[in-house]
Order: C-alpha cells, then structure tokens, then sequence
C-alpha cells in the first residue's frame, strides 16, 4: 500500500518490513560493559520506534546459549531471531568476522520462511558483512549504520592493533560500496564517510539518534540522590564503557581537582570494563584514584538498567563525557534531556549536539585543565548552570526516535522503488 506524505512529494510504502542485523549483540542486552552499549539502545529505540508507525521489524542477533528461545516478541511489531553463528557462547568481537557468513546463512533460512523484506538495515561492521550476503541473495536494499569505523579508531586509538584495524576498514570499503544508503549519526560522521571511506555523499542520510524522553527528564536532584542513596554534593557523573576511549581517567583528574575547592565533591562512573584492555583499564582508575588520594569519592557502579539511569542524571550536578571519540554520544543527550549540563570532548557527534557555552561545554585537545574549569565554572556559577541546563533541555527535545523512525521510514520507501547498487 502506498500511502503519500503530507507535503506530496514522495509516496510512503506502508508498513514496510524490515530486517535488521545486529550480529555481535543483542537490542535485550545490558549497555555499559562489554560490547553493550549506544548500539543496543540504537536498535532497540529505533525498532520499536518503527513498529509503533505500523511497520513490522525483525531484529537478527547471534544466539549465545541453548536457553534462548528461537524468537522473542519484544512488542507488536518488532521481534528478536537469535540465530546460531558459531558457537553457543560469548567470543571477541575480533573473531566474528569469520563467523559473519555462516550467521548470514542462518538468518537466509529463517529470512525464507518469513515473508519478503523490503529492506535489511545491517548495525556495525560485522552485521555488514553478513547483511551484504543477505542482500544479494534477497536482492533488496542494504541500508548500514557503522556506530563506528575503523579508520577513525585507528586516528584516536594508537593502541588498537593496525592490522586488524586495517582489515575491518578493508571490510567496511566493501560494505559502503554496496550500501543503497548509509546512516550517518552526525555530520562528523557523514564527513568521515566521506573522506576516509570515499563514500558515495548522495547515498549519506543523517539519520541522528535520540533519548526516550518518558524516562529522561528533568526532575528534583536532591530526591534522586535520596532515591539512589548518595549523599554527595556535588556529585560529578562518568557514564559509559570502562575503555580508554571513553576517557574515564580525566573524569577523575576532574575530580581531584574540584575536590580542592569542593572537599565533599564525589564522582560516580556508571558502567563496566570493555574490549581487550577493559579490566586493565579499571584496574588503572582505581590506582588513579589512589594515587590522587580521592579513592573514596570515586564510586565504581555497575552497569544501570537504560531508564534507571536517568535519575543518575538527575541526582548530578555535572555529566562529564571525555571520550577520545564518540559518533554520536547518547550519554551527552541523555544527561541535556534531565537537564544535567554536560561538559564533553569536542569531538564527534558531541560537536552537533553540544553549543560551546550555551548548550554545555566543549573541550579541546582533551585537556583536563579545562575539563575542571569548566565543570567549576558550572558549581560555582547557578546562574550559568541554570541558563545551560534550561538550554540543553530545549535541544534534546528535539531529538525524538519517532522522529529517527521517520526519516528511516522515508528513506526506506525511497529505496523499494529503486533498483539495488550493485558491488563495485
Ligand atoms: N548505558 C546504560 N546503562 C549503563 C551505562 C550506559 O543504559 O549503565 C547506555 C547509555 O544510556 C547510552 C549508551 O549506554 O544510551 C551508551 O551510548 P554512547 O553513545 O554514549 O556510547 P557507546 O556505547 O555507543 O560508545
């Protein structure tokens, strides 16, 4: 059925169906340690999105155990397919490549029993590789969001292996030449598309993701903190993956430092360790903290459910995000949702969703210098820190995922009645 939009131009198939991939981890899984994070709530947000417009979403992840049941119902119109790919069990992420077509082949078999799909939209790299099968044997457009590239990890990591790093972008190349569109979180991101993949620009859409604001929302931070049981004033928050990448360590540089002024000052770093060097890397904080005598005003919490954490937002004062990286940064957009101002990296996607000043703070270079004075200006200042937070509330509204639904929704009735790109 084709329905047309309200301003005529182009005509809307609905519902469509789509499968979406996403092989290294599950929409259902815990975000903030390990390989759980923004991607998981991407692709959970995102489908349920989509299935609340109407159209039917089934979701293809990697099954981990035999416990599992085939298929979930996660709501009407969106289901999760654990599908075997490898063995039952938890494995790097580094060794999936070579799993990536035989899970292609199981999700083709189970694709076949289903009726046809109107489009397959693969998340991260290693559901590209088997999305890009899917595509050809089913003939229907590949829509990818990277979440992340390997070229740009290579710039802002040196400690990532180049080798590997090298053959996923090898991988990523193949992806991008077949891709009918590419989501691009952020104009950061359709540039990097552009420059260090040589991506055809007509095939970028920004597509930026979004923050559920039933759940993230201002509120009173005295009642949050008695809710989570901190006594703390003022409370810095840290909330994410426990990675070098995320920047943990200058979250706690950060509070050394406010600590001279603010001697109650406590930091709250929400999340777990991730990838090979995770568990070193909080080994490391905690000999930080040591070193920098604040051991006991750092207070390591495990990984939140996704709406628990907004009353973590609502209980700080200022929501630190150093990241060495980030092509979006939801974290960023949920602390502005509860009205917490965010002093973060300039980089990424922080860049378009943070105004220098008005809608929070951004920091060049990773200087932890300015990190501090920053969130010191916002302790010491409740004039400022009201006008940011009034301002970063007003901006994260904007950003809805029936919004994000939407425009995927458009691009994809765009794409059905186009021929698929062909592989280069
Ligand atoms: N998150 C969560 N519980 C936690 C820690 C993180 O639900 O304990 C979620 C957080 O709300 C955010 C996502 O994980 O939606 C992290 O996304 P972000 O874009 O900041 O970083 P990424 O994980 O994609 O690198």
């Amino acid at each position: 059925m084709f329905t047309h939009l309200s301003n005529g131009k182009m005509p809307l198939k609905t519902p469509l169906r789509l499968a979406i991939i996403s092989m290294h981890t599950s929409p259902l899984s815990q975000p903030g340690s390990g390989d759980g994070g923004g991607m998981n709530v991407y692709v959970h947000q995102l489908a349920t999105a989509l299935a609340r417009l109407g159209n039917e979403c089934d979701v293809y992840t990697r099954a981990l155990t035999r416990d599992y049941p085939s298929s979930v119902l996660v709501e009407p119109g969106f289901r999760l397919h654990y599908v075997r790919g490898g063995p039952l069990a938890l494995i790097p992420k580094e060794s999936l490549p070579e799993l990536a077509e035989e899970f292609a082949s199981n999700v083709a078999e189970m694709m076949d029993m289903r009726l046809s799909y109107d489009a397959i939209h693969a998340n991260y790299w290693l559901s590209g590789i088997a999305a890009h099968i899917l595509k050809h044997e089913f003939n229907i457009p590949l829509i990818s969001t990277f979440h992340t590239l390997a070229r740009v990890k290579a710039i802002a990591d040196p400690d990532e292996d180049p080798i590997f790093l090298a053959k996923r972008a090898l991988a990523e190349t193949e992806i991008i030449q077949c891709s009918d569109a590419m989501l691009a979180c952020s104009a950061t991101e359709e540039a990097q598309l552009r420059e260090l993949y040589k991506a055809d620009p007509s095939r970028i859409h920004t597509v930026p993701p979004a923050v559920d604001h039933a759940f993230f929302g201002p509120g009173m931070p005295s009642q949050a903190r008695r809710a989570l049981g901190i006594n703390a004033d003022p409370l810095l928050l840290f909330v994410g993956r426990i990675q070098s990448l995320k920047g943990p360590d200058i979250a706690v540089e950060v509070l050394a430092d406010i600590r001279k002024t603010f001697p109650n000052a406590v930091l709250a770093i929400v999340g777990g360790p991730s990838g090979k060097s995770g568990e070193h890397q909080l080994t490391q904080l905690k000999a930080q903290s040591q070193r920098l005598g604040v051991c006991d005003a750092v207070y390591f919490v495990e990984p939140q459910p996704h709406e628990r954490l907004s009353t973590y937002y609502r209980a700080a004062d200022v929501c630190l995000v150093p990241s060495k990286t980030e092509s979006f940064g939801l974290v960023a957009l949920e602390a502005a949702a509860c009205g917490t101002p965010v002093v973060a990296s300039a980089v990424g996607g922080l860049q378009s969703l943070i105004d220098h000043k008005i809608t929070g703070f951004l920091v060049d270079n990773f200087d932890k210098d300015a990190f501090s004075a920053y969130t010191r200006m916002l302790l010491t200042n409740t004039e400022l820190s009201d006008g940011i937070s009034r301002h970063a509330q007003a901006r994260a509204k904007k950003y809805t995922w029936l919004d994000s639904a939407k425009r995927l929704q458009n691009l994809c009735s765009y794409l059905v009645v186009k021929q698929p790109v062909a592989c280069e």
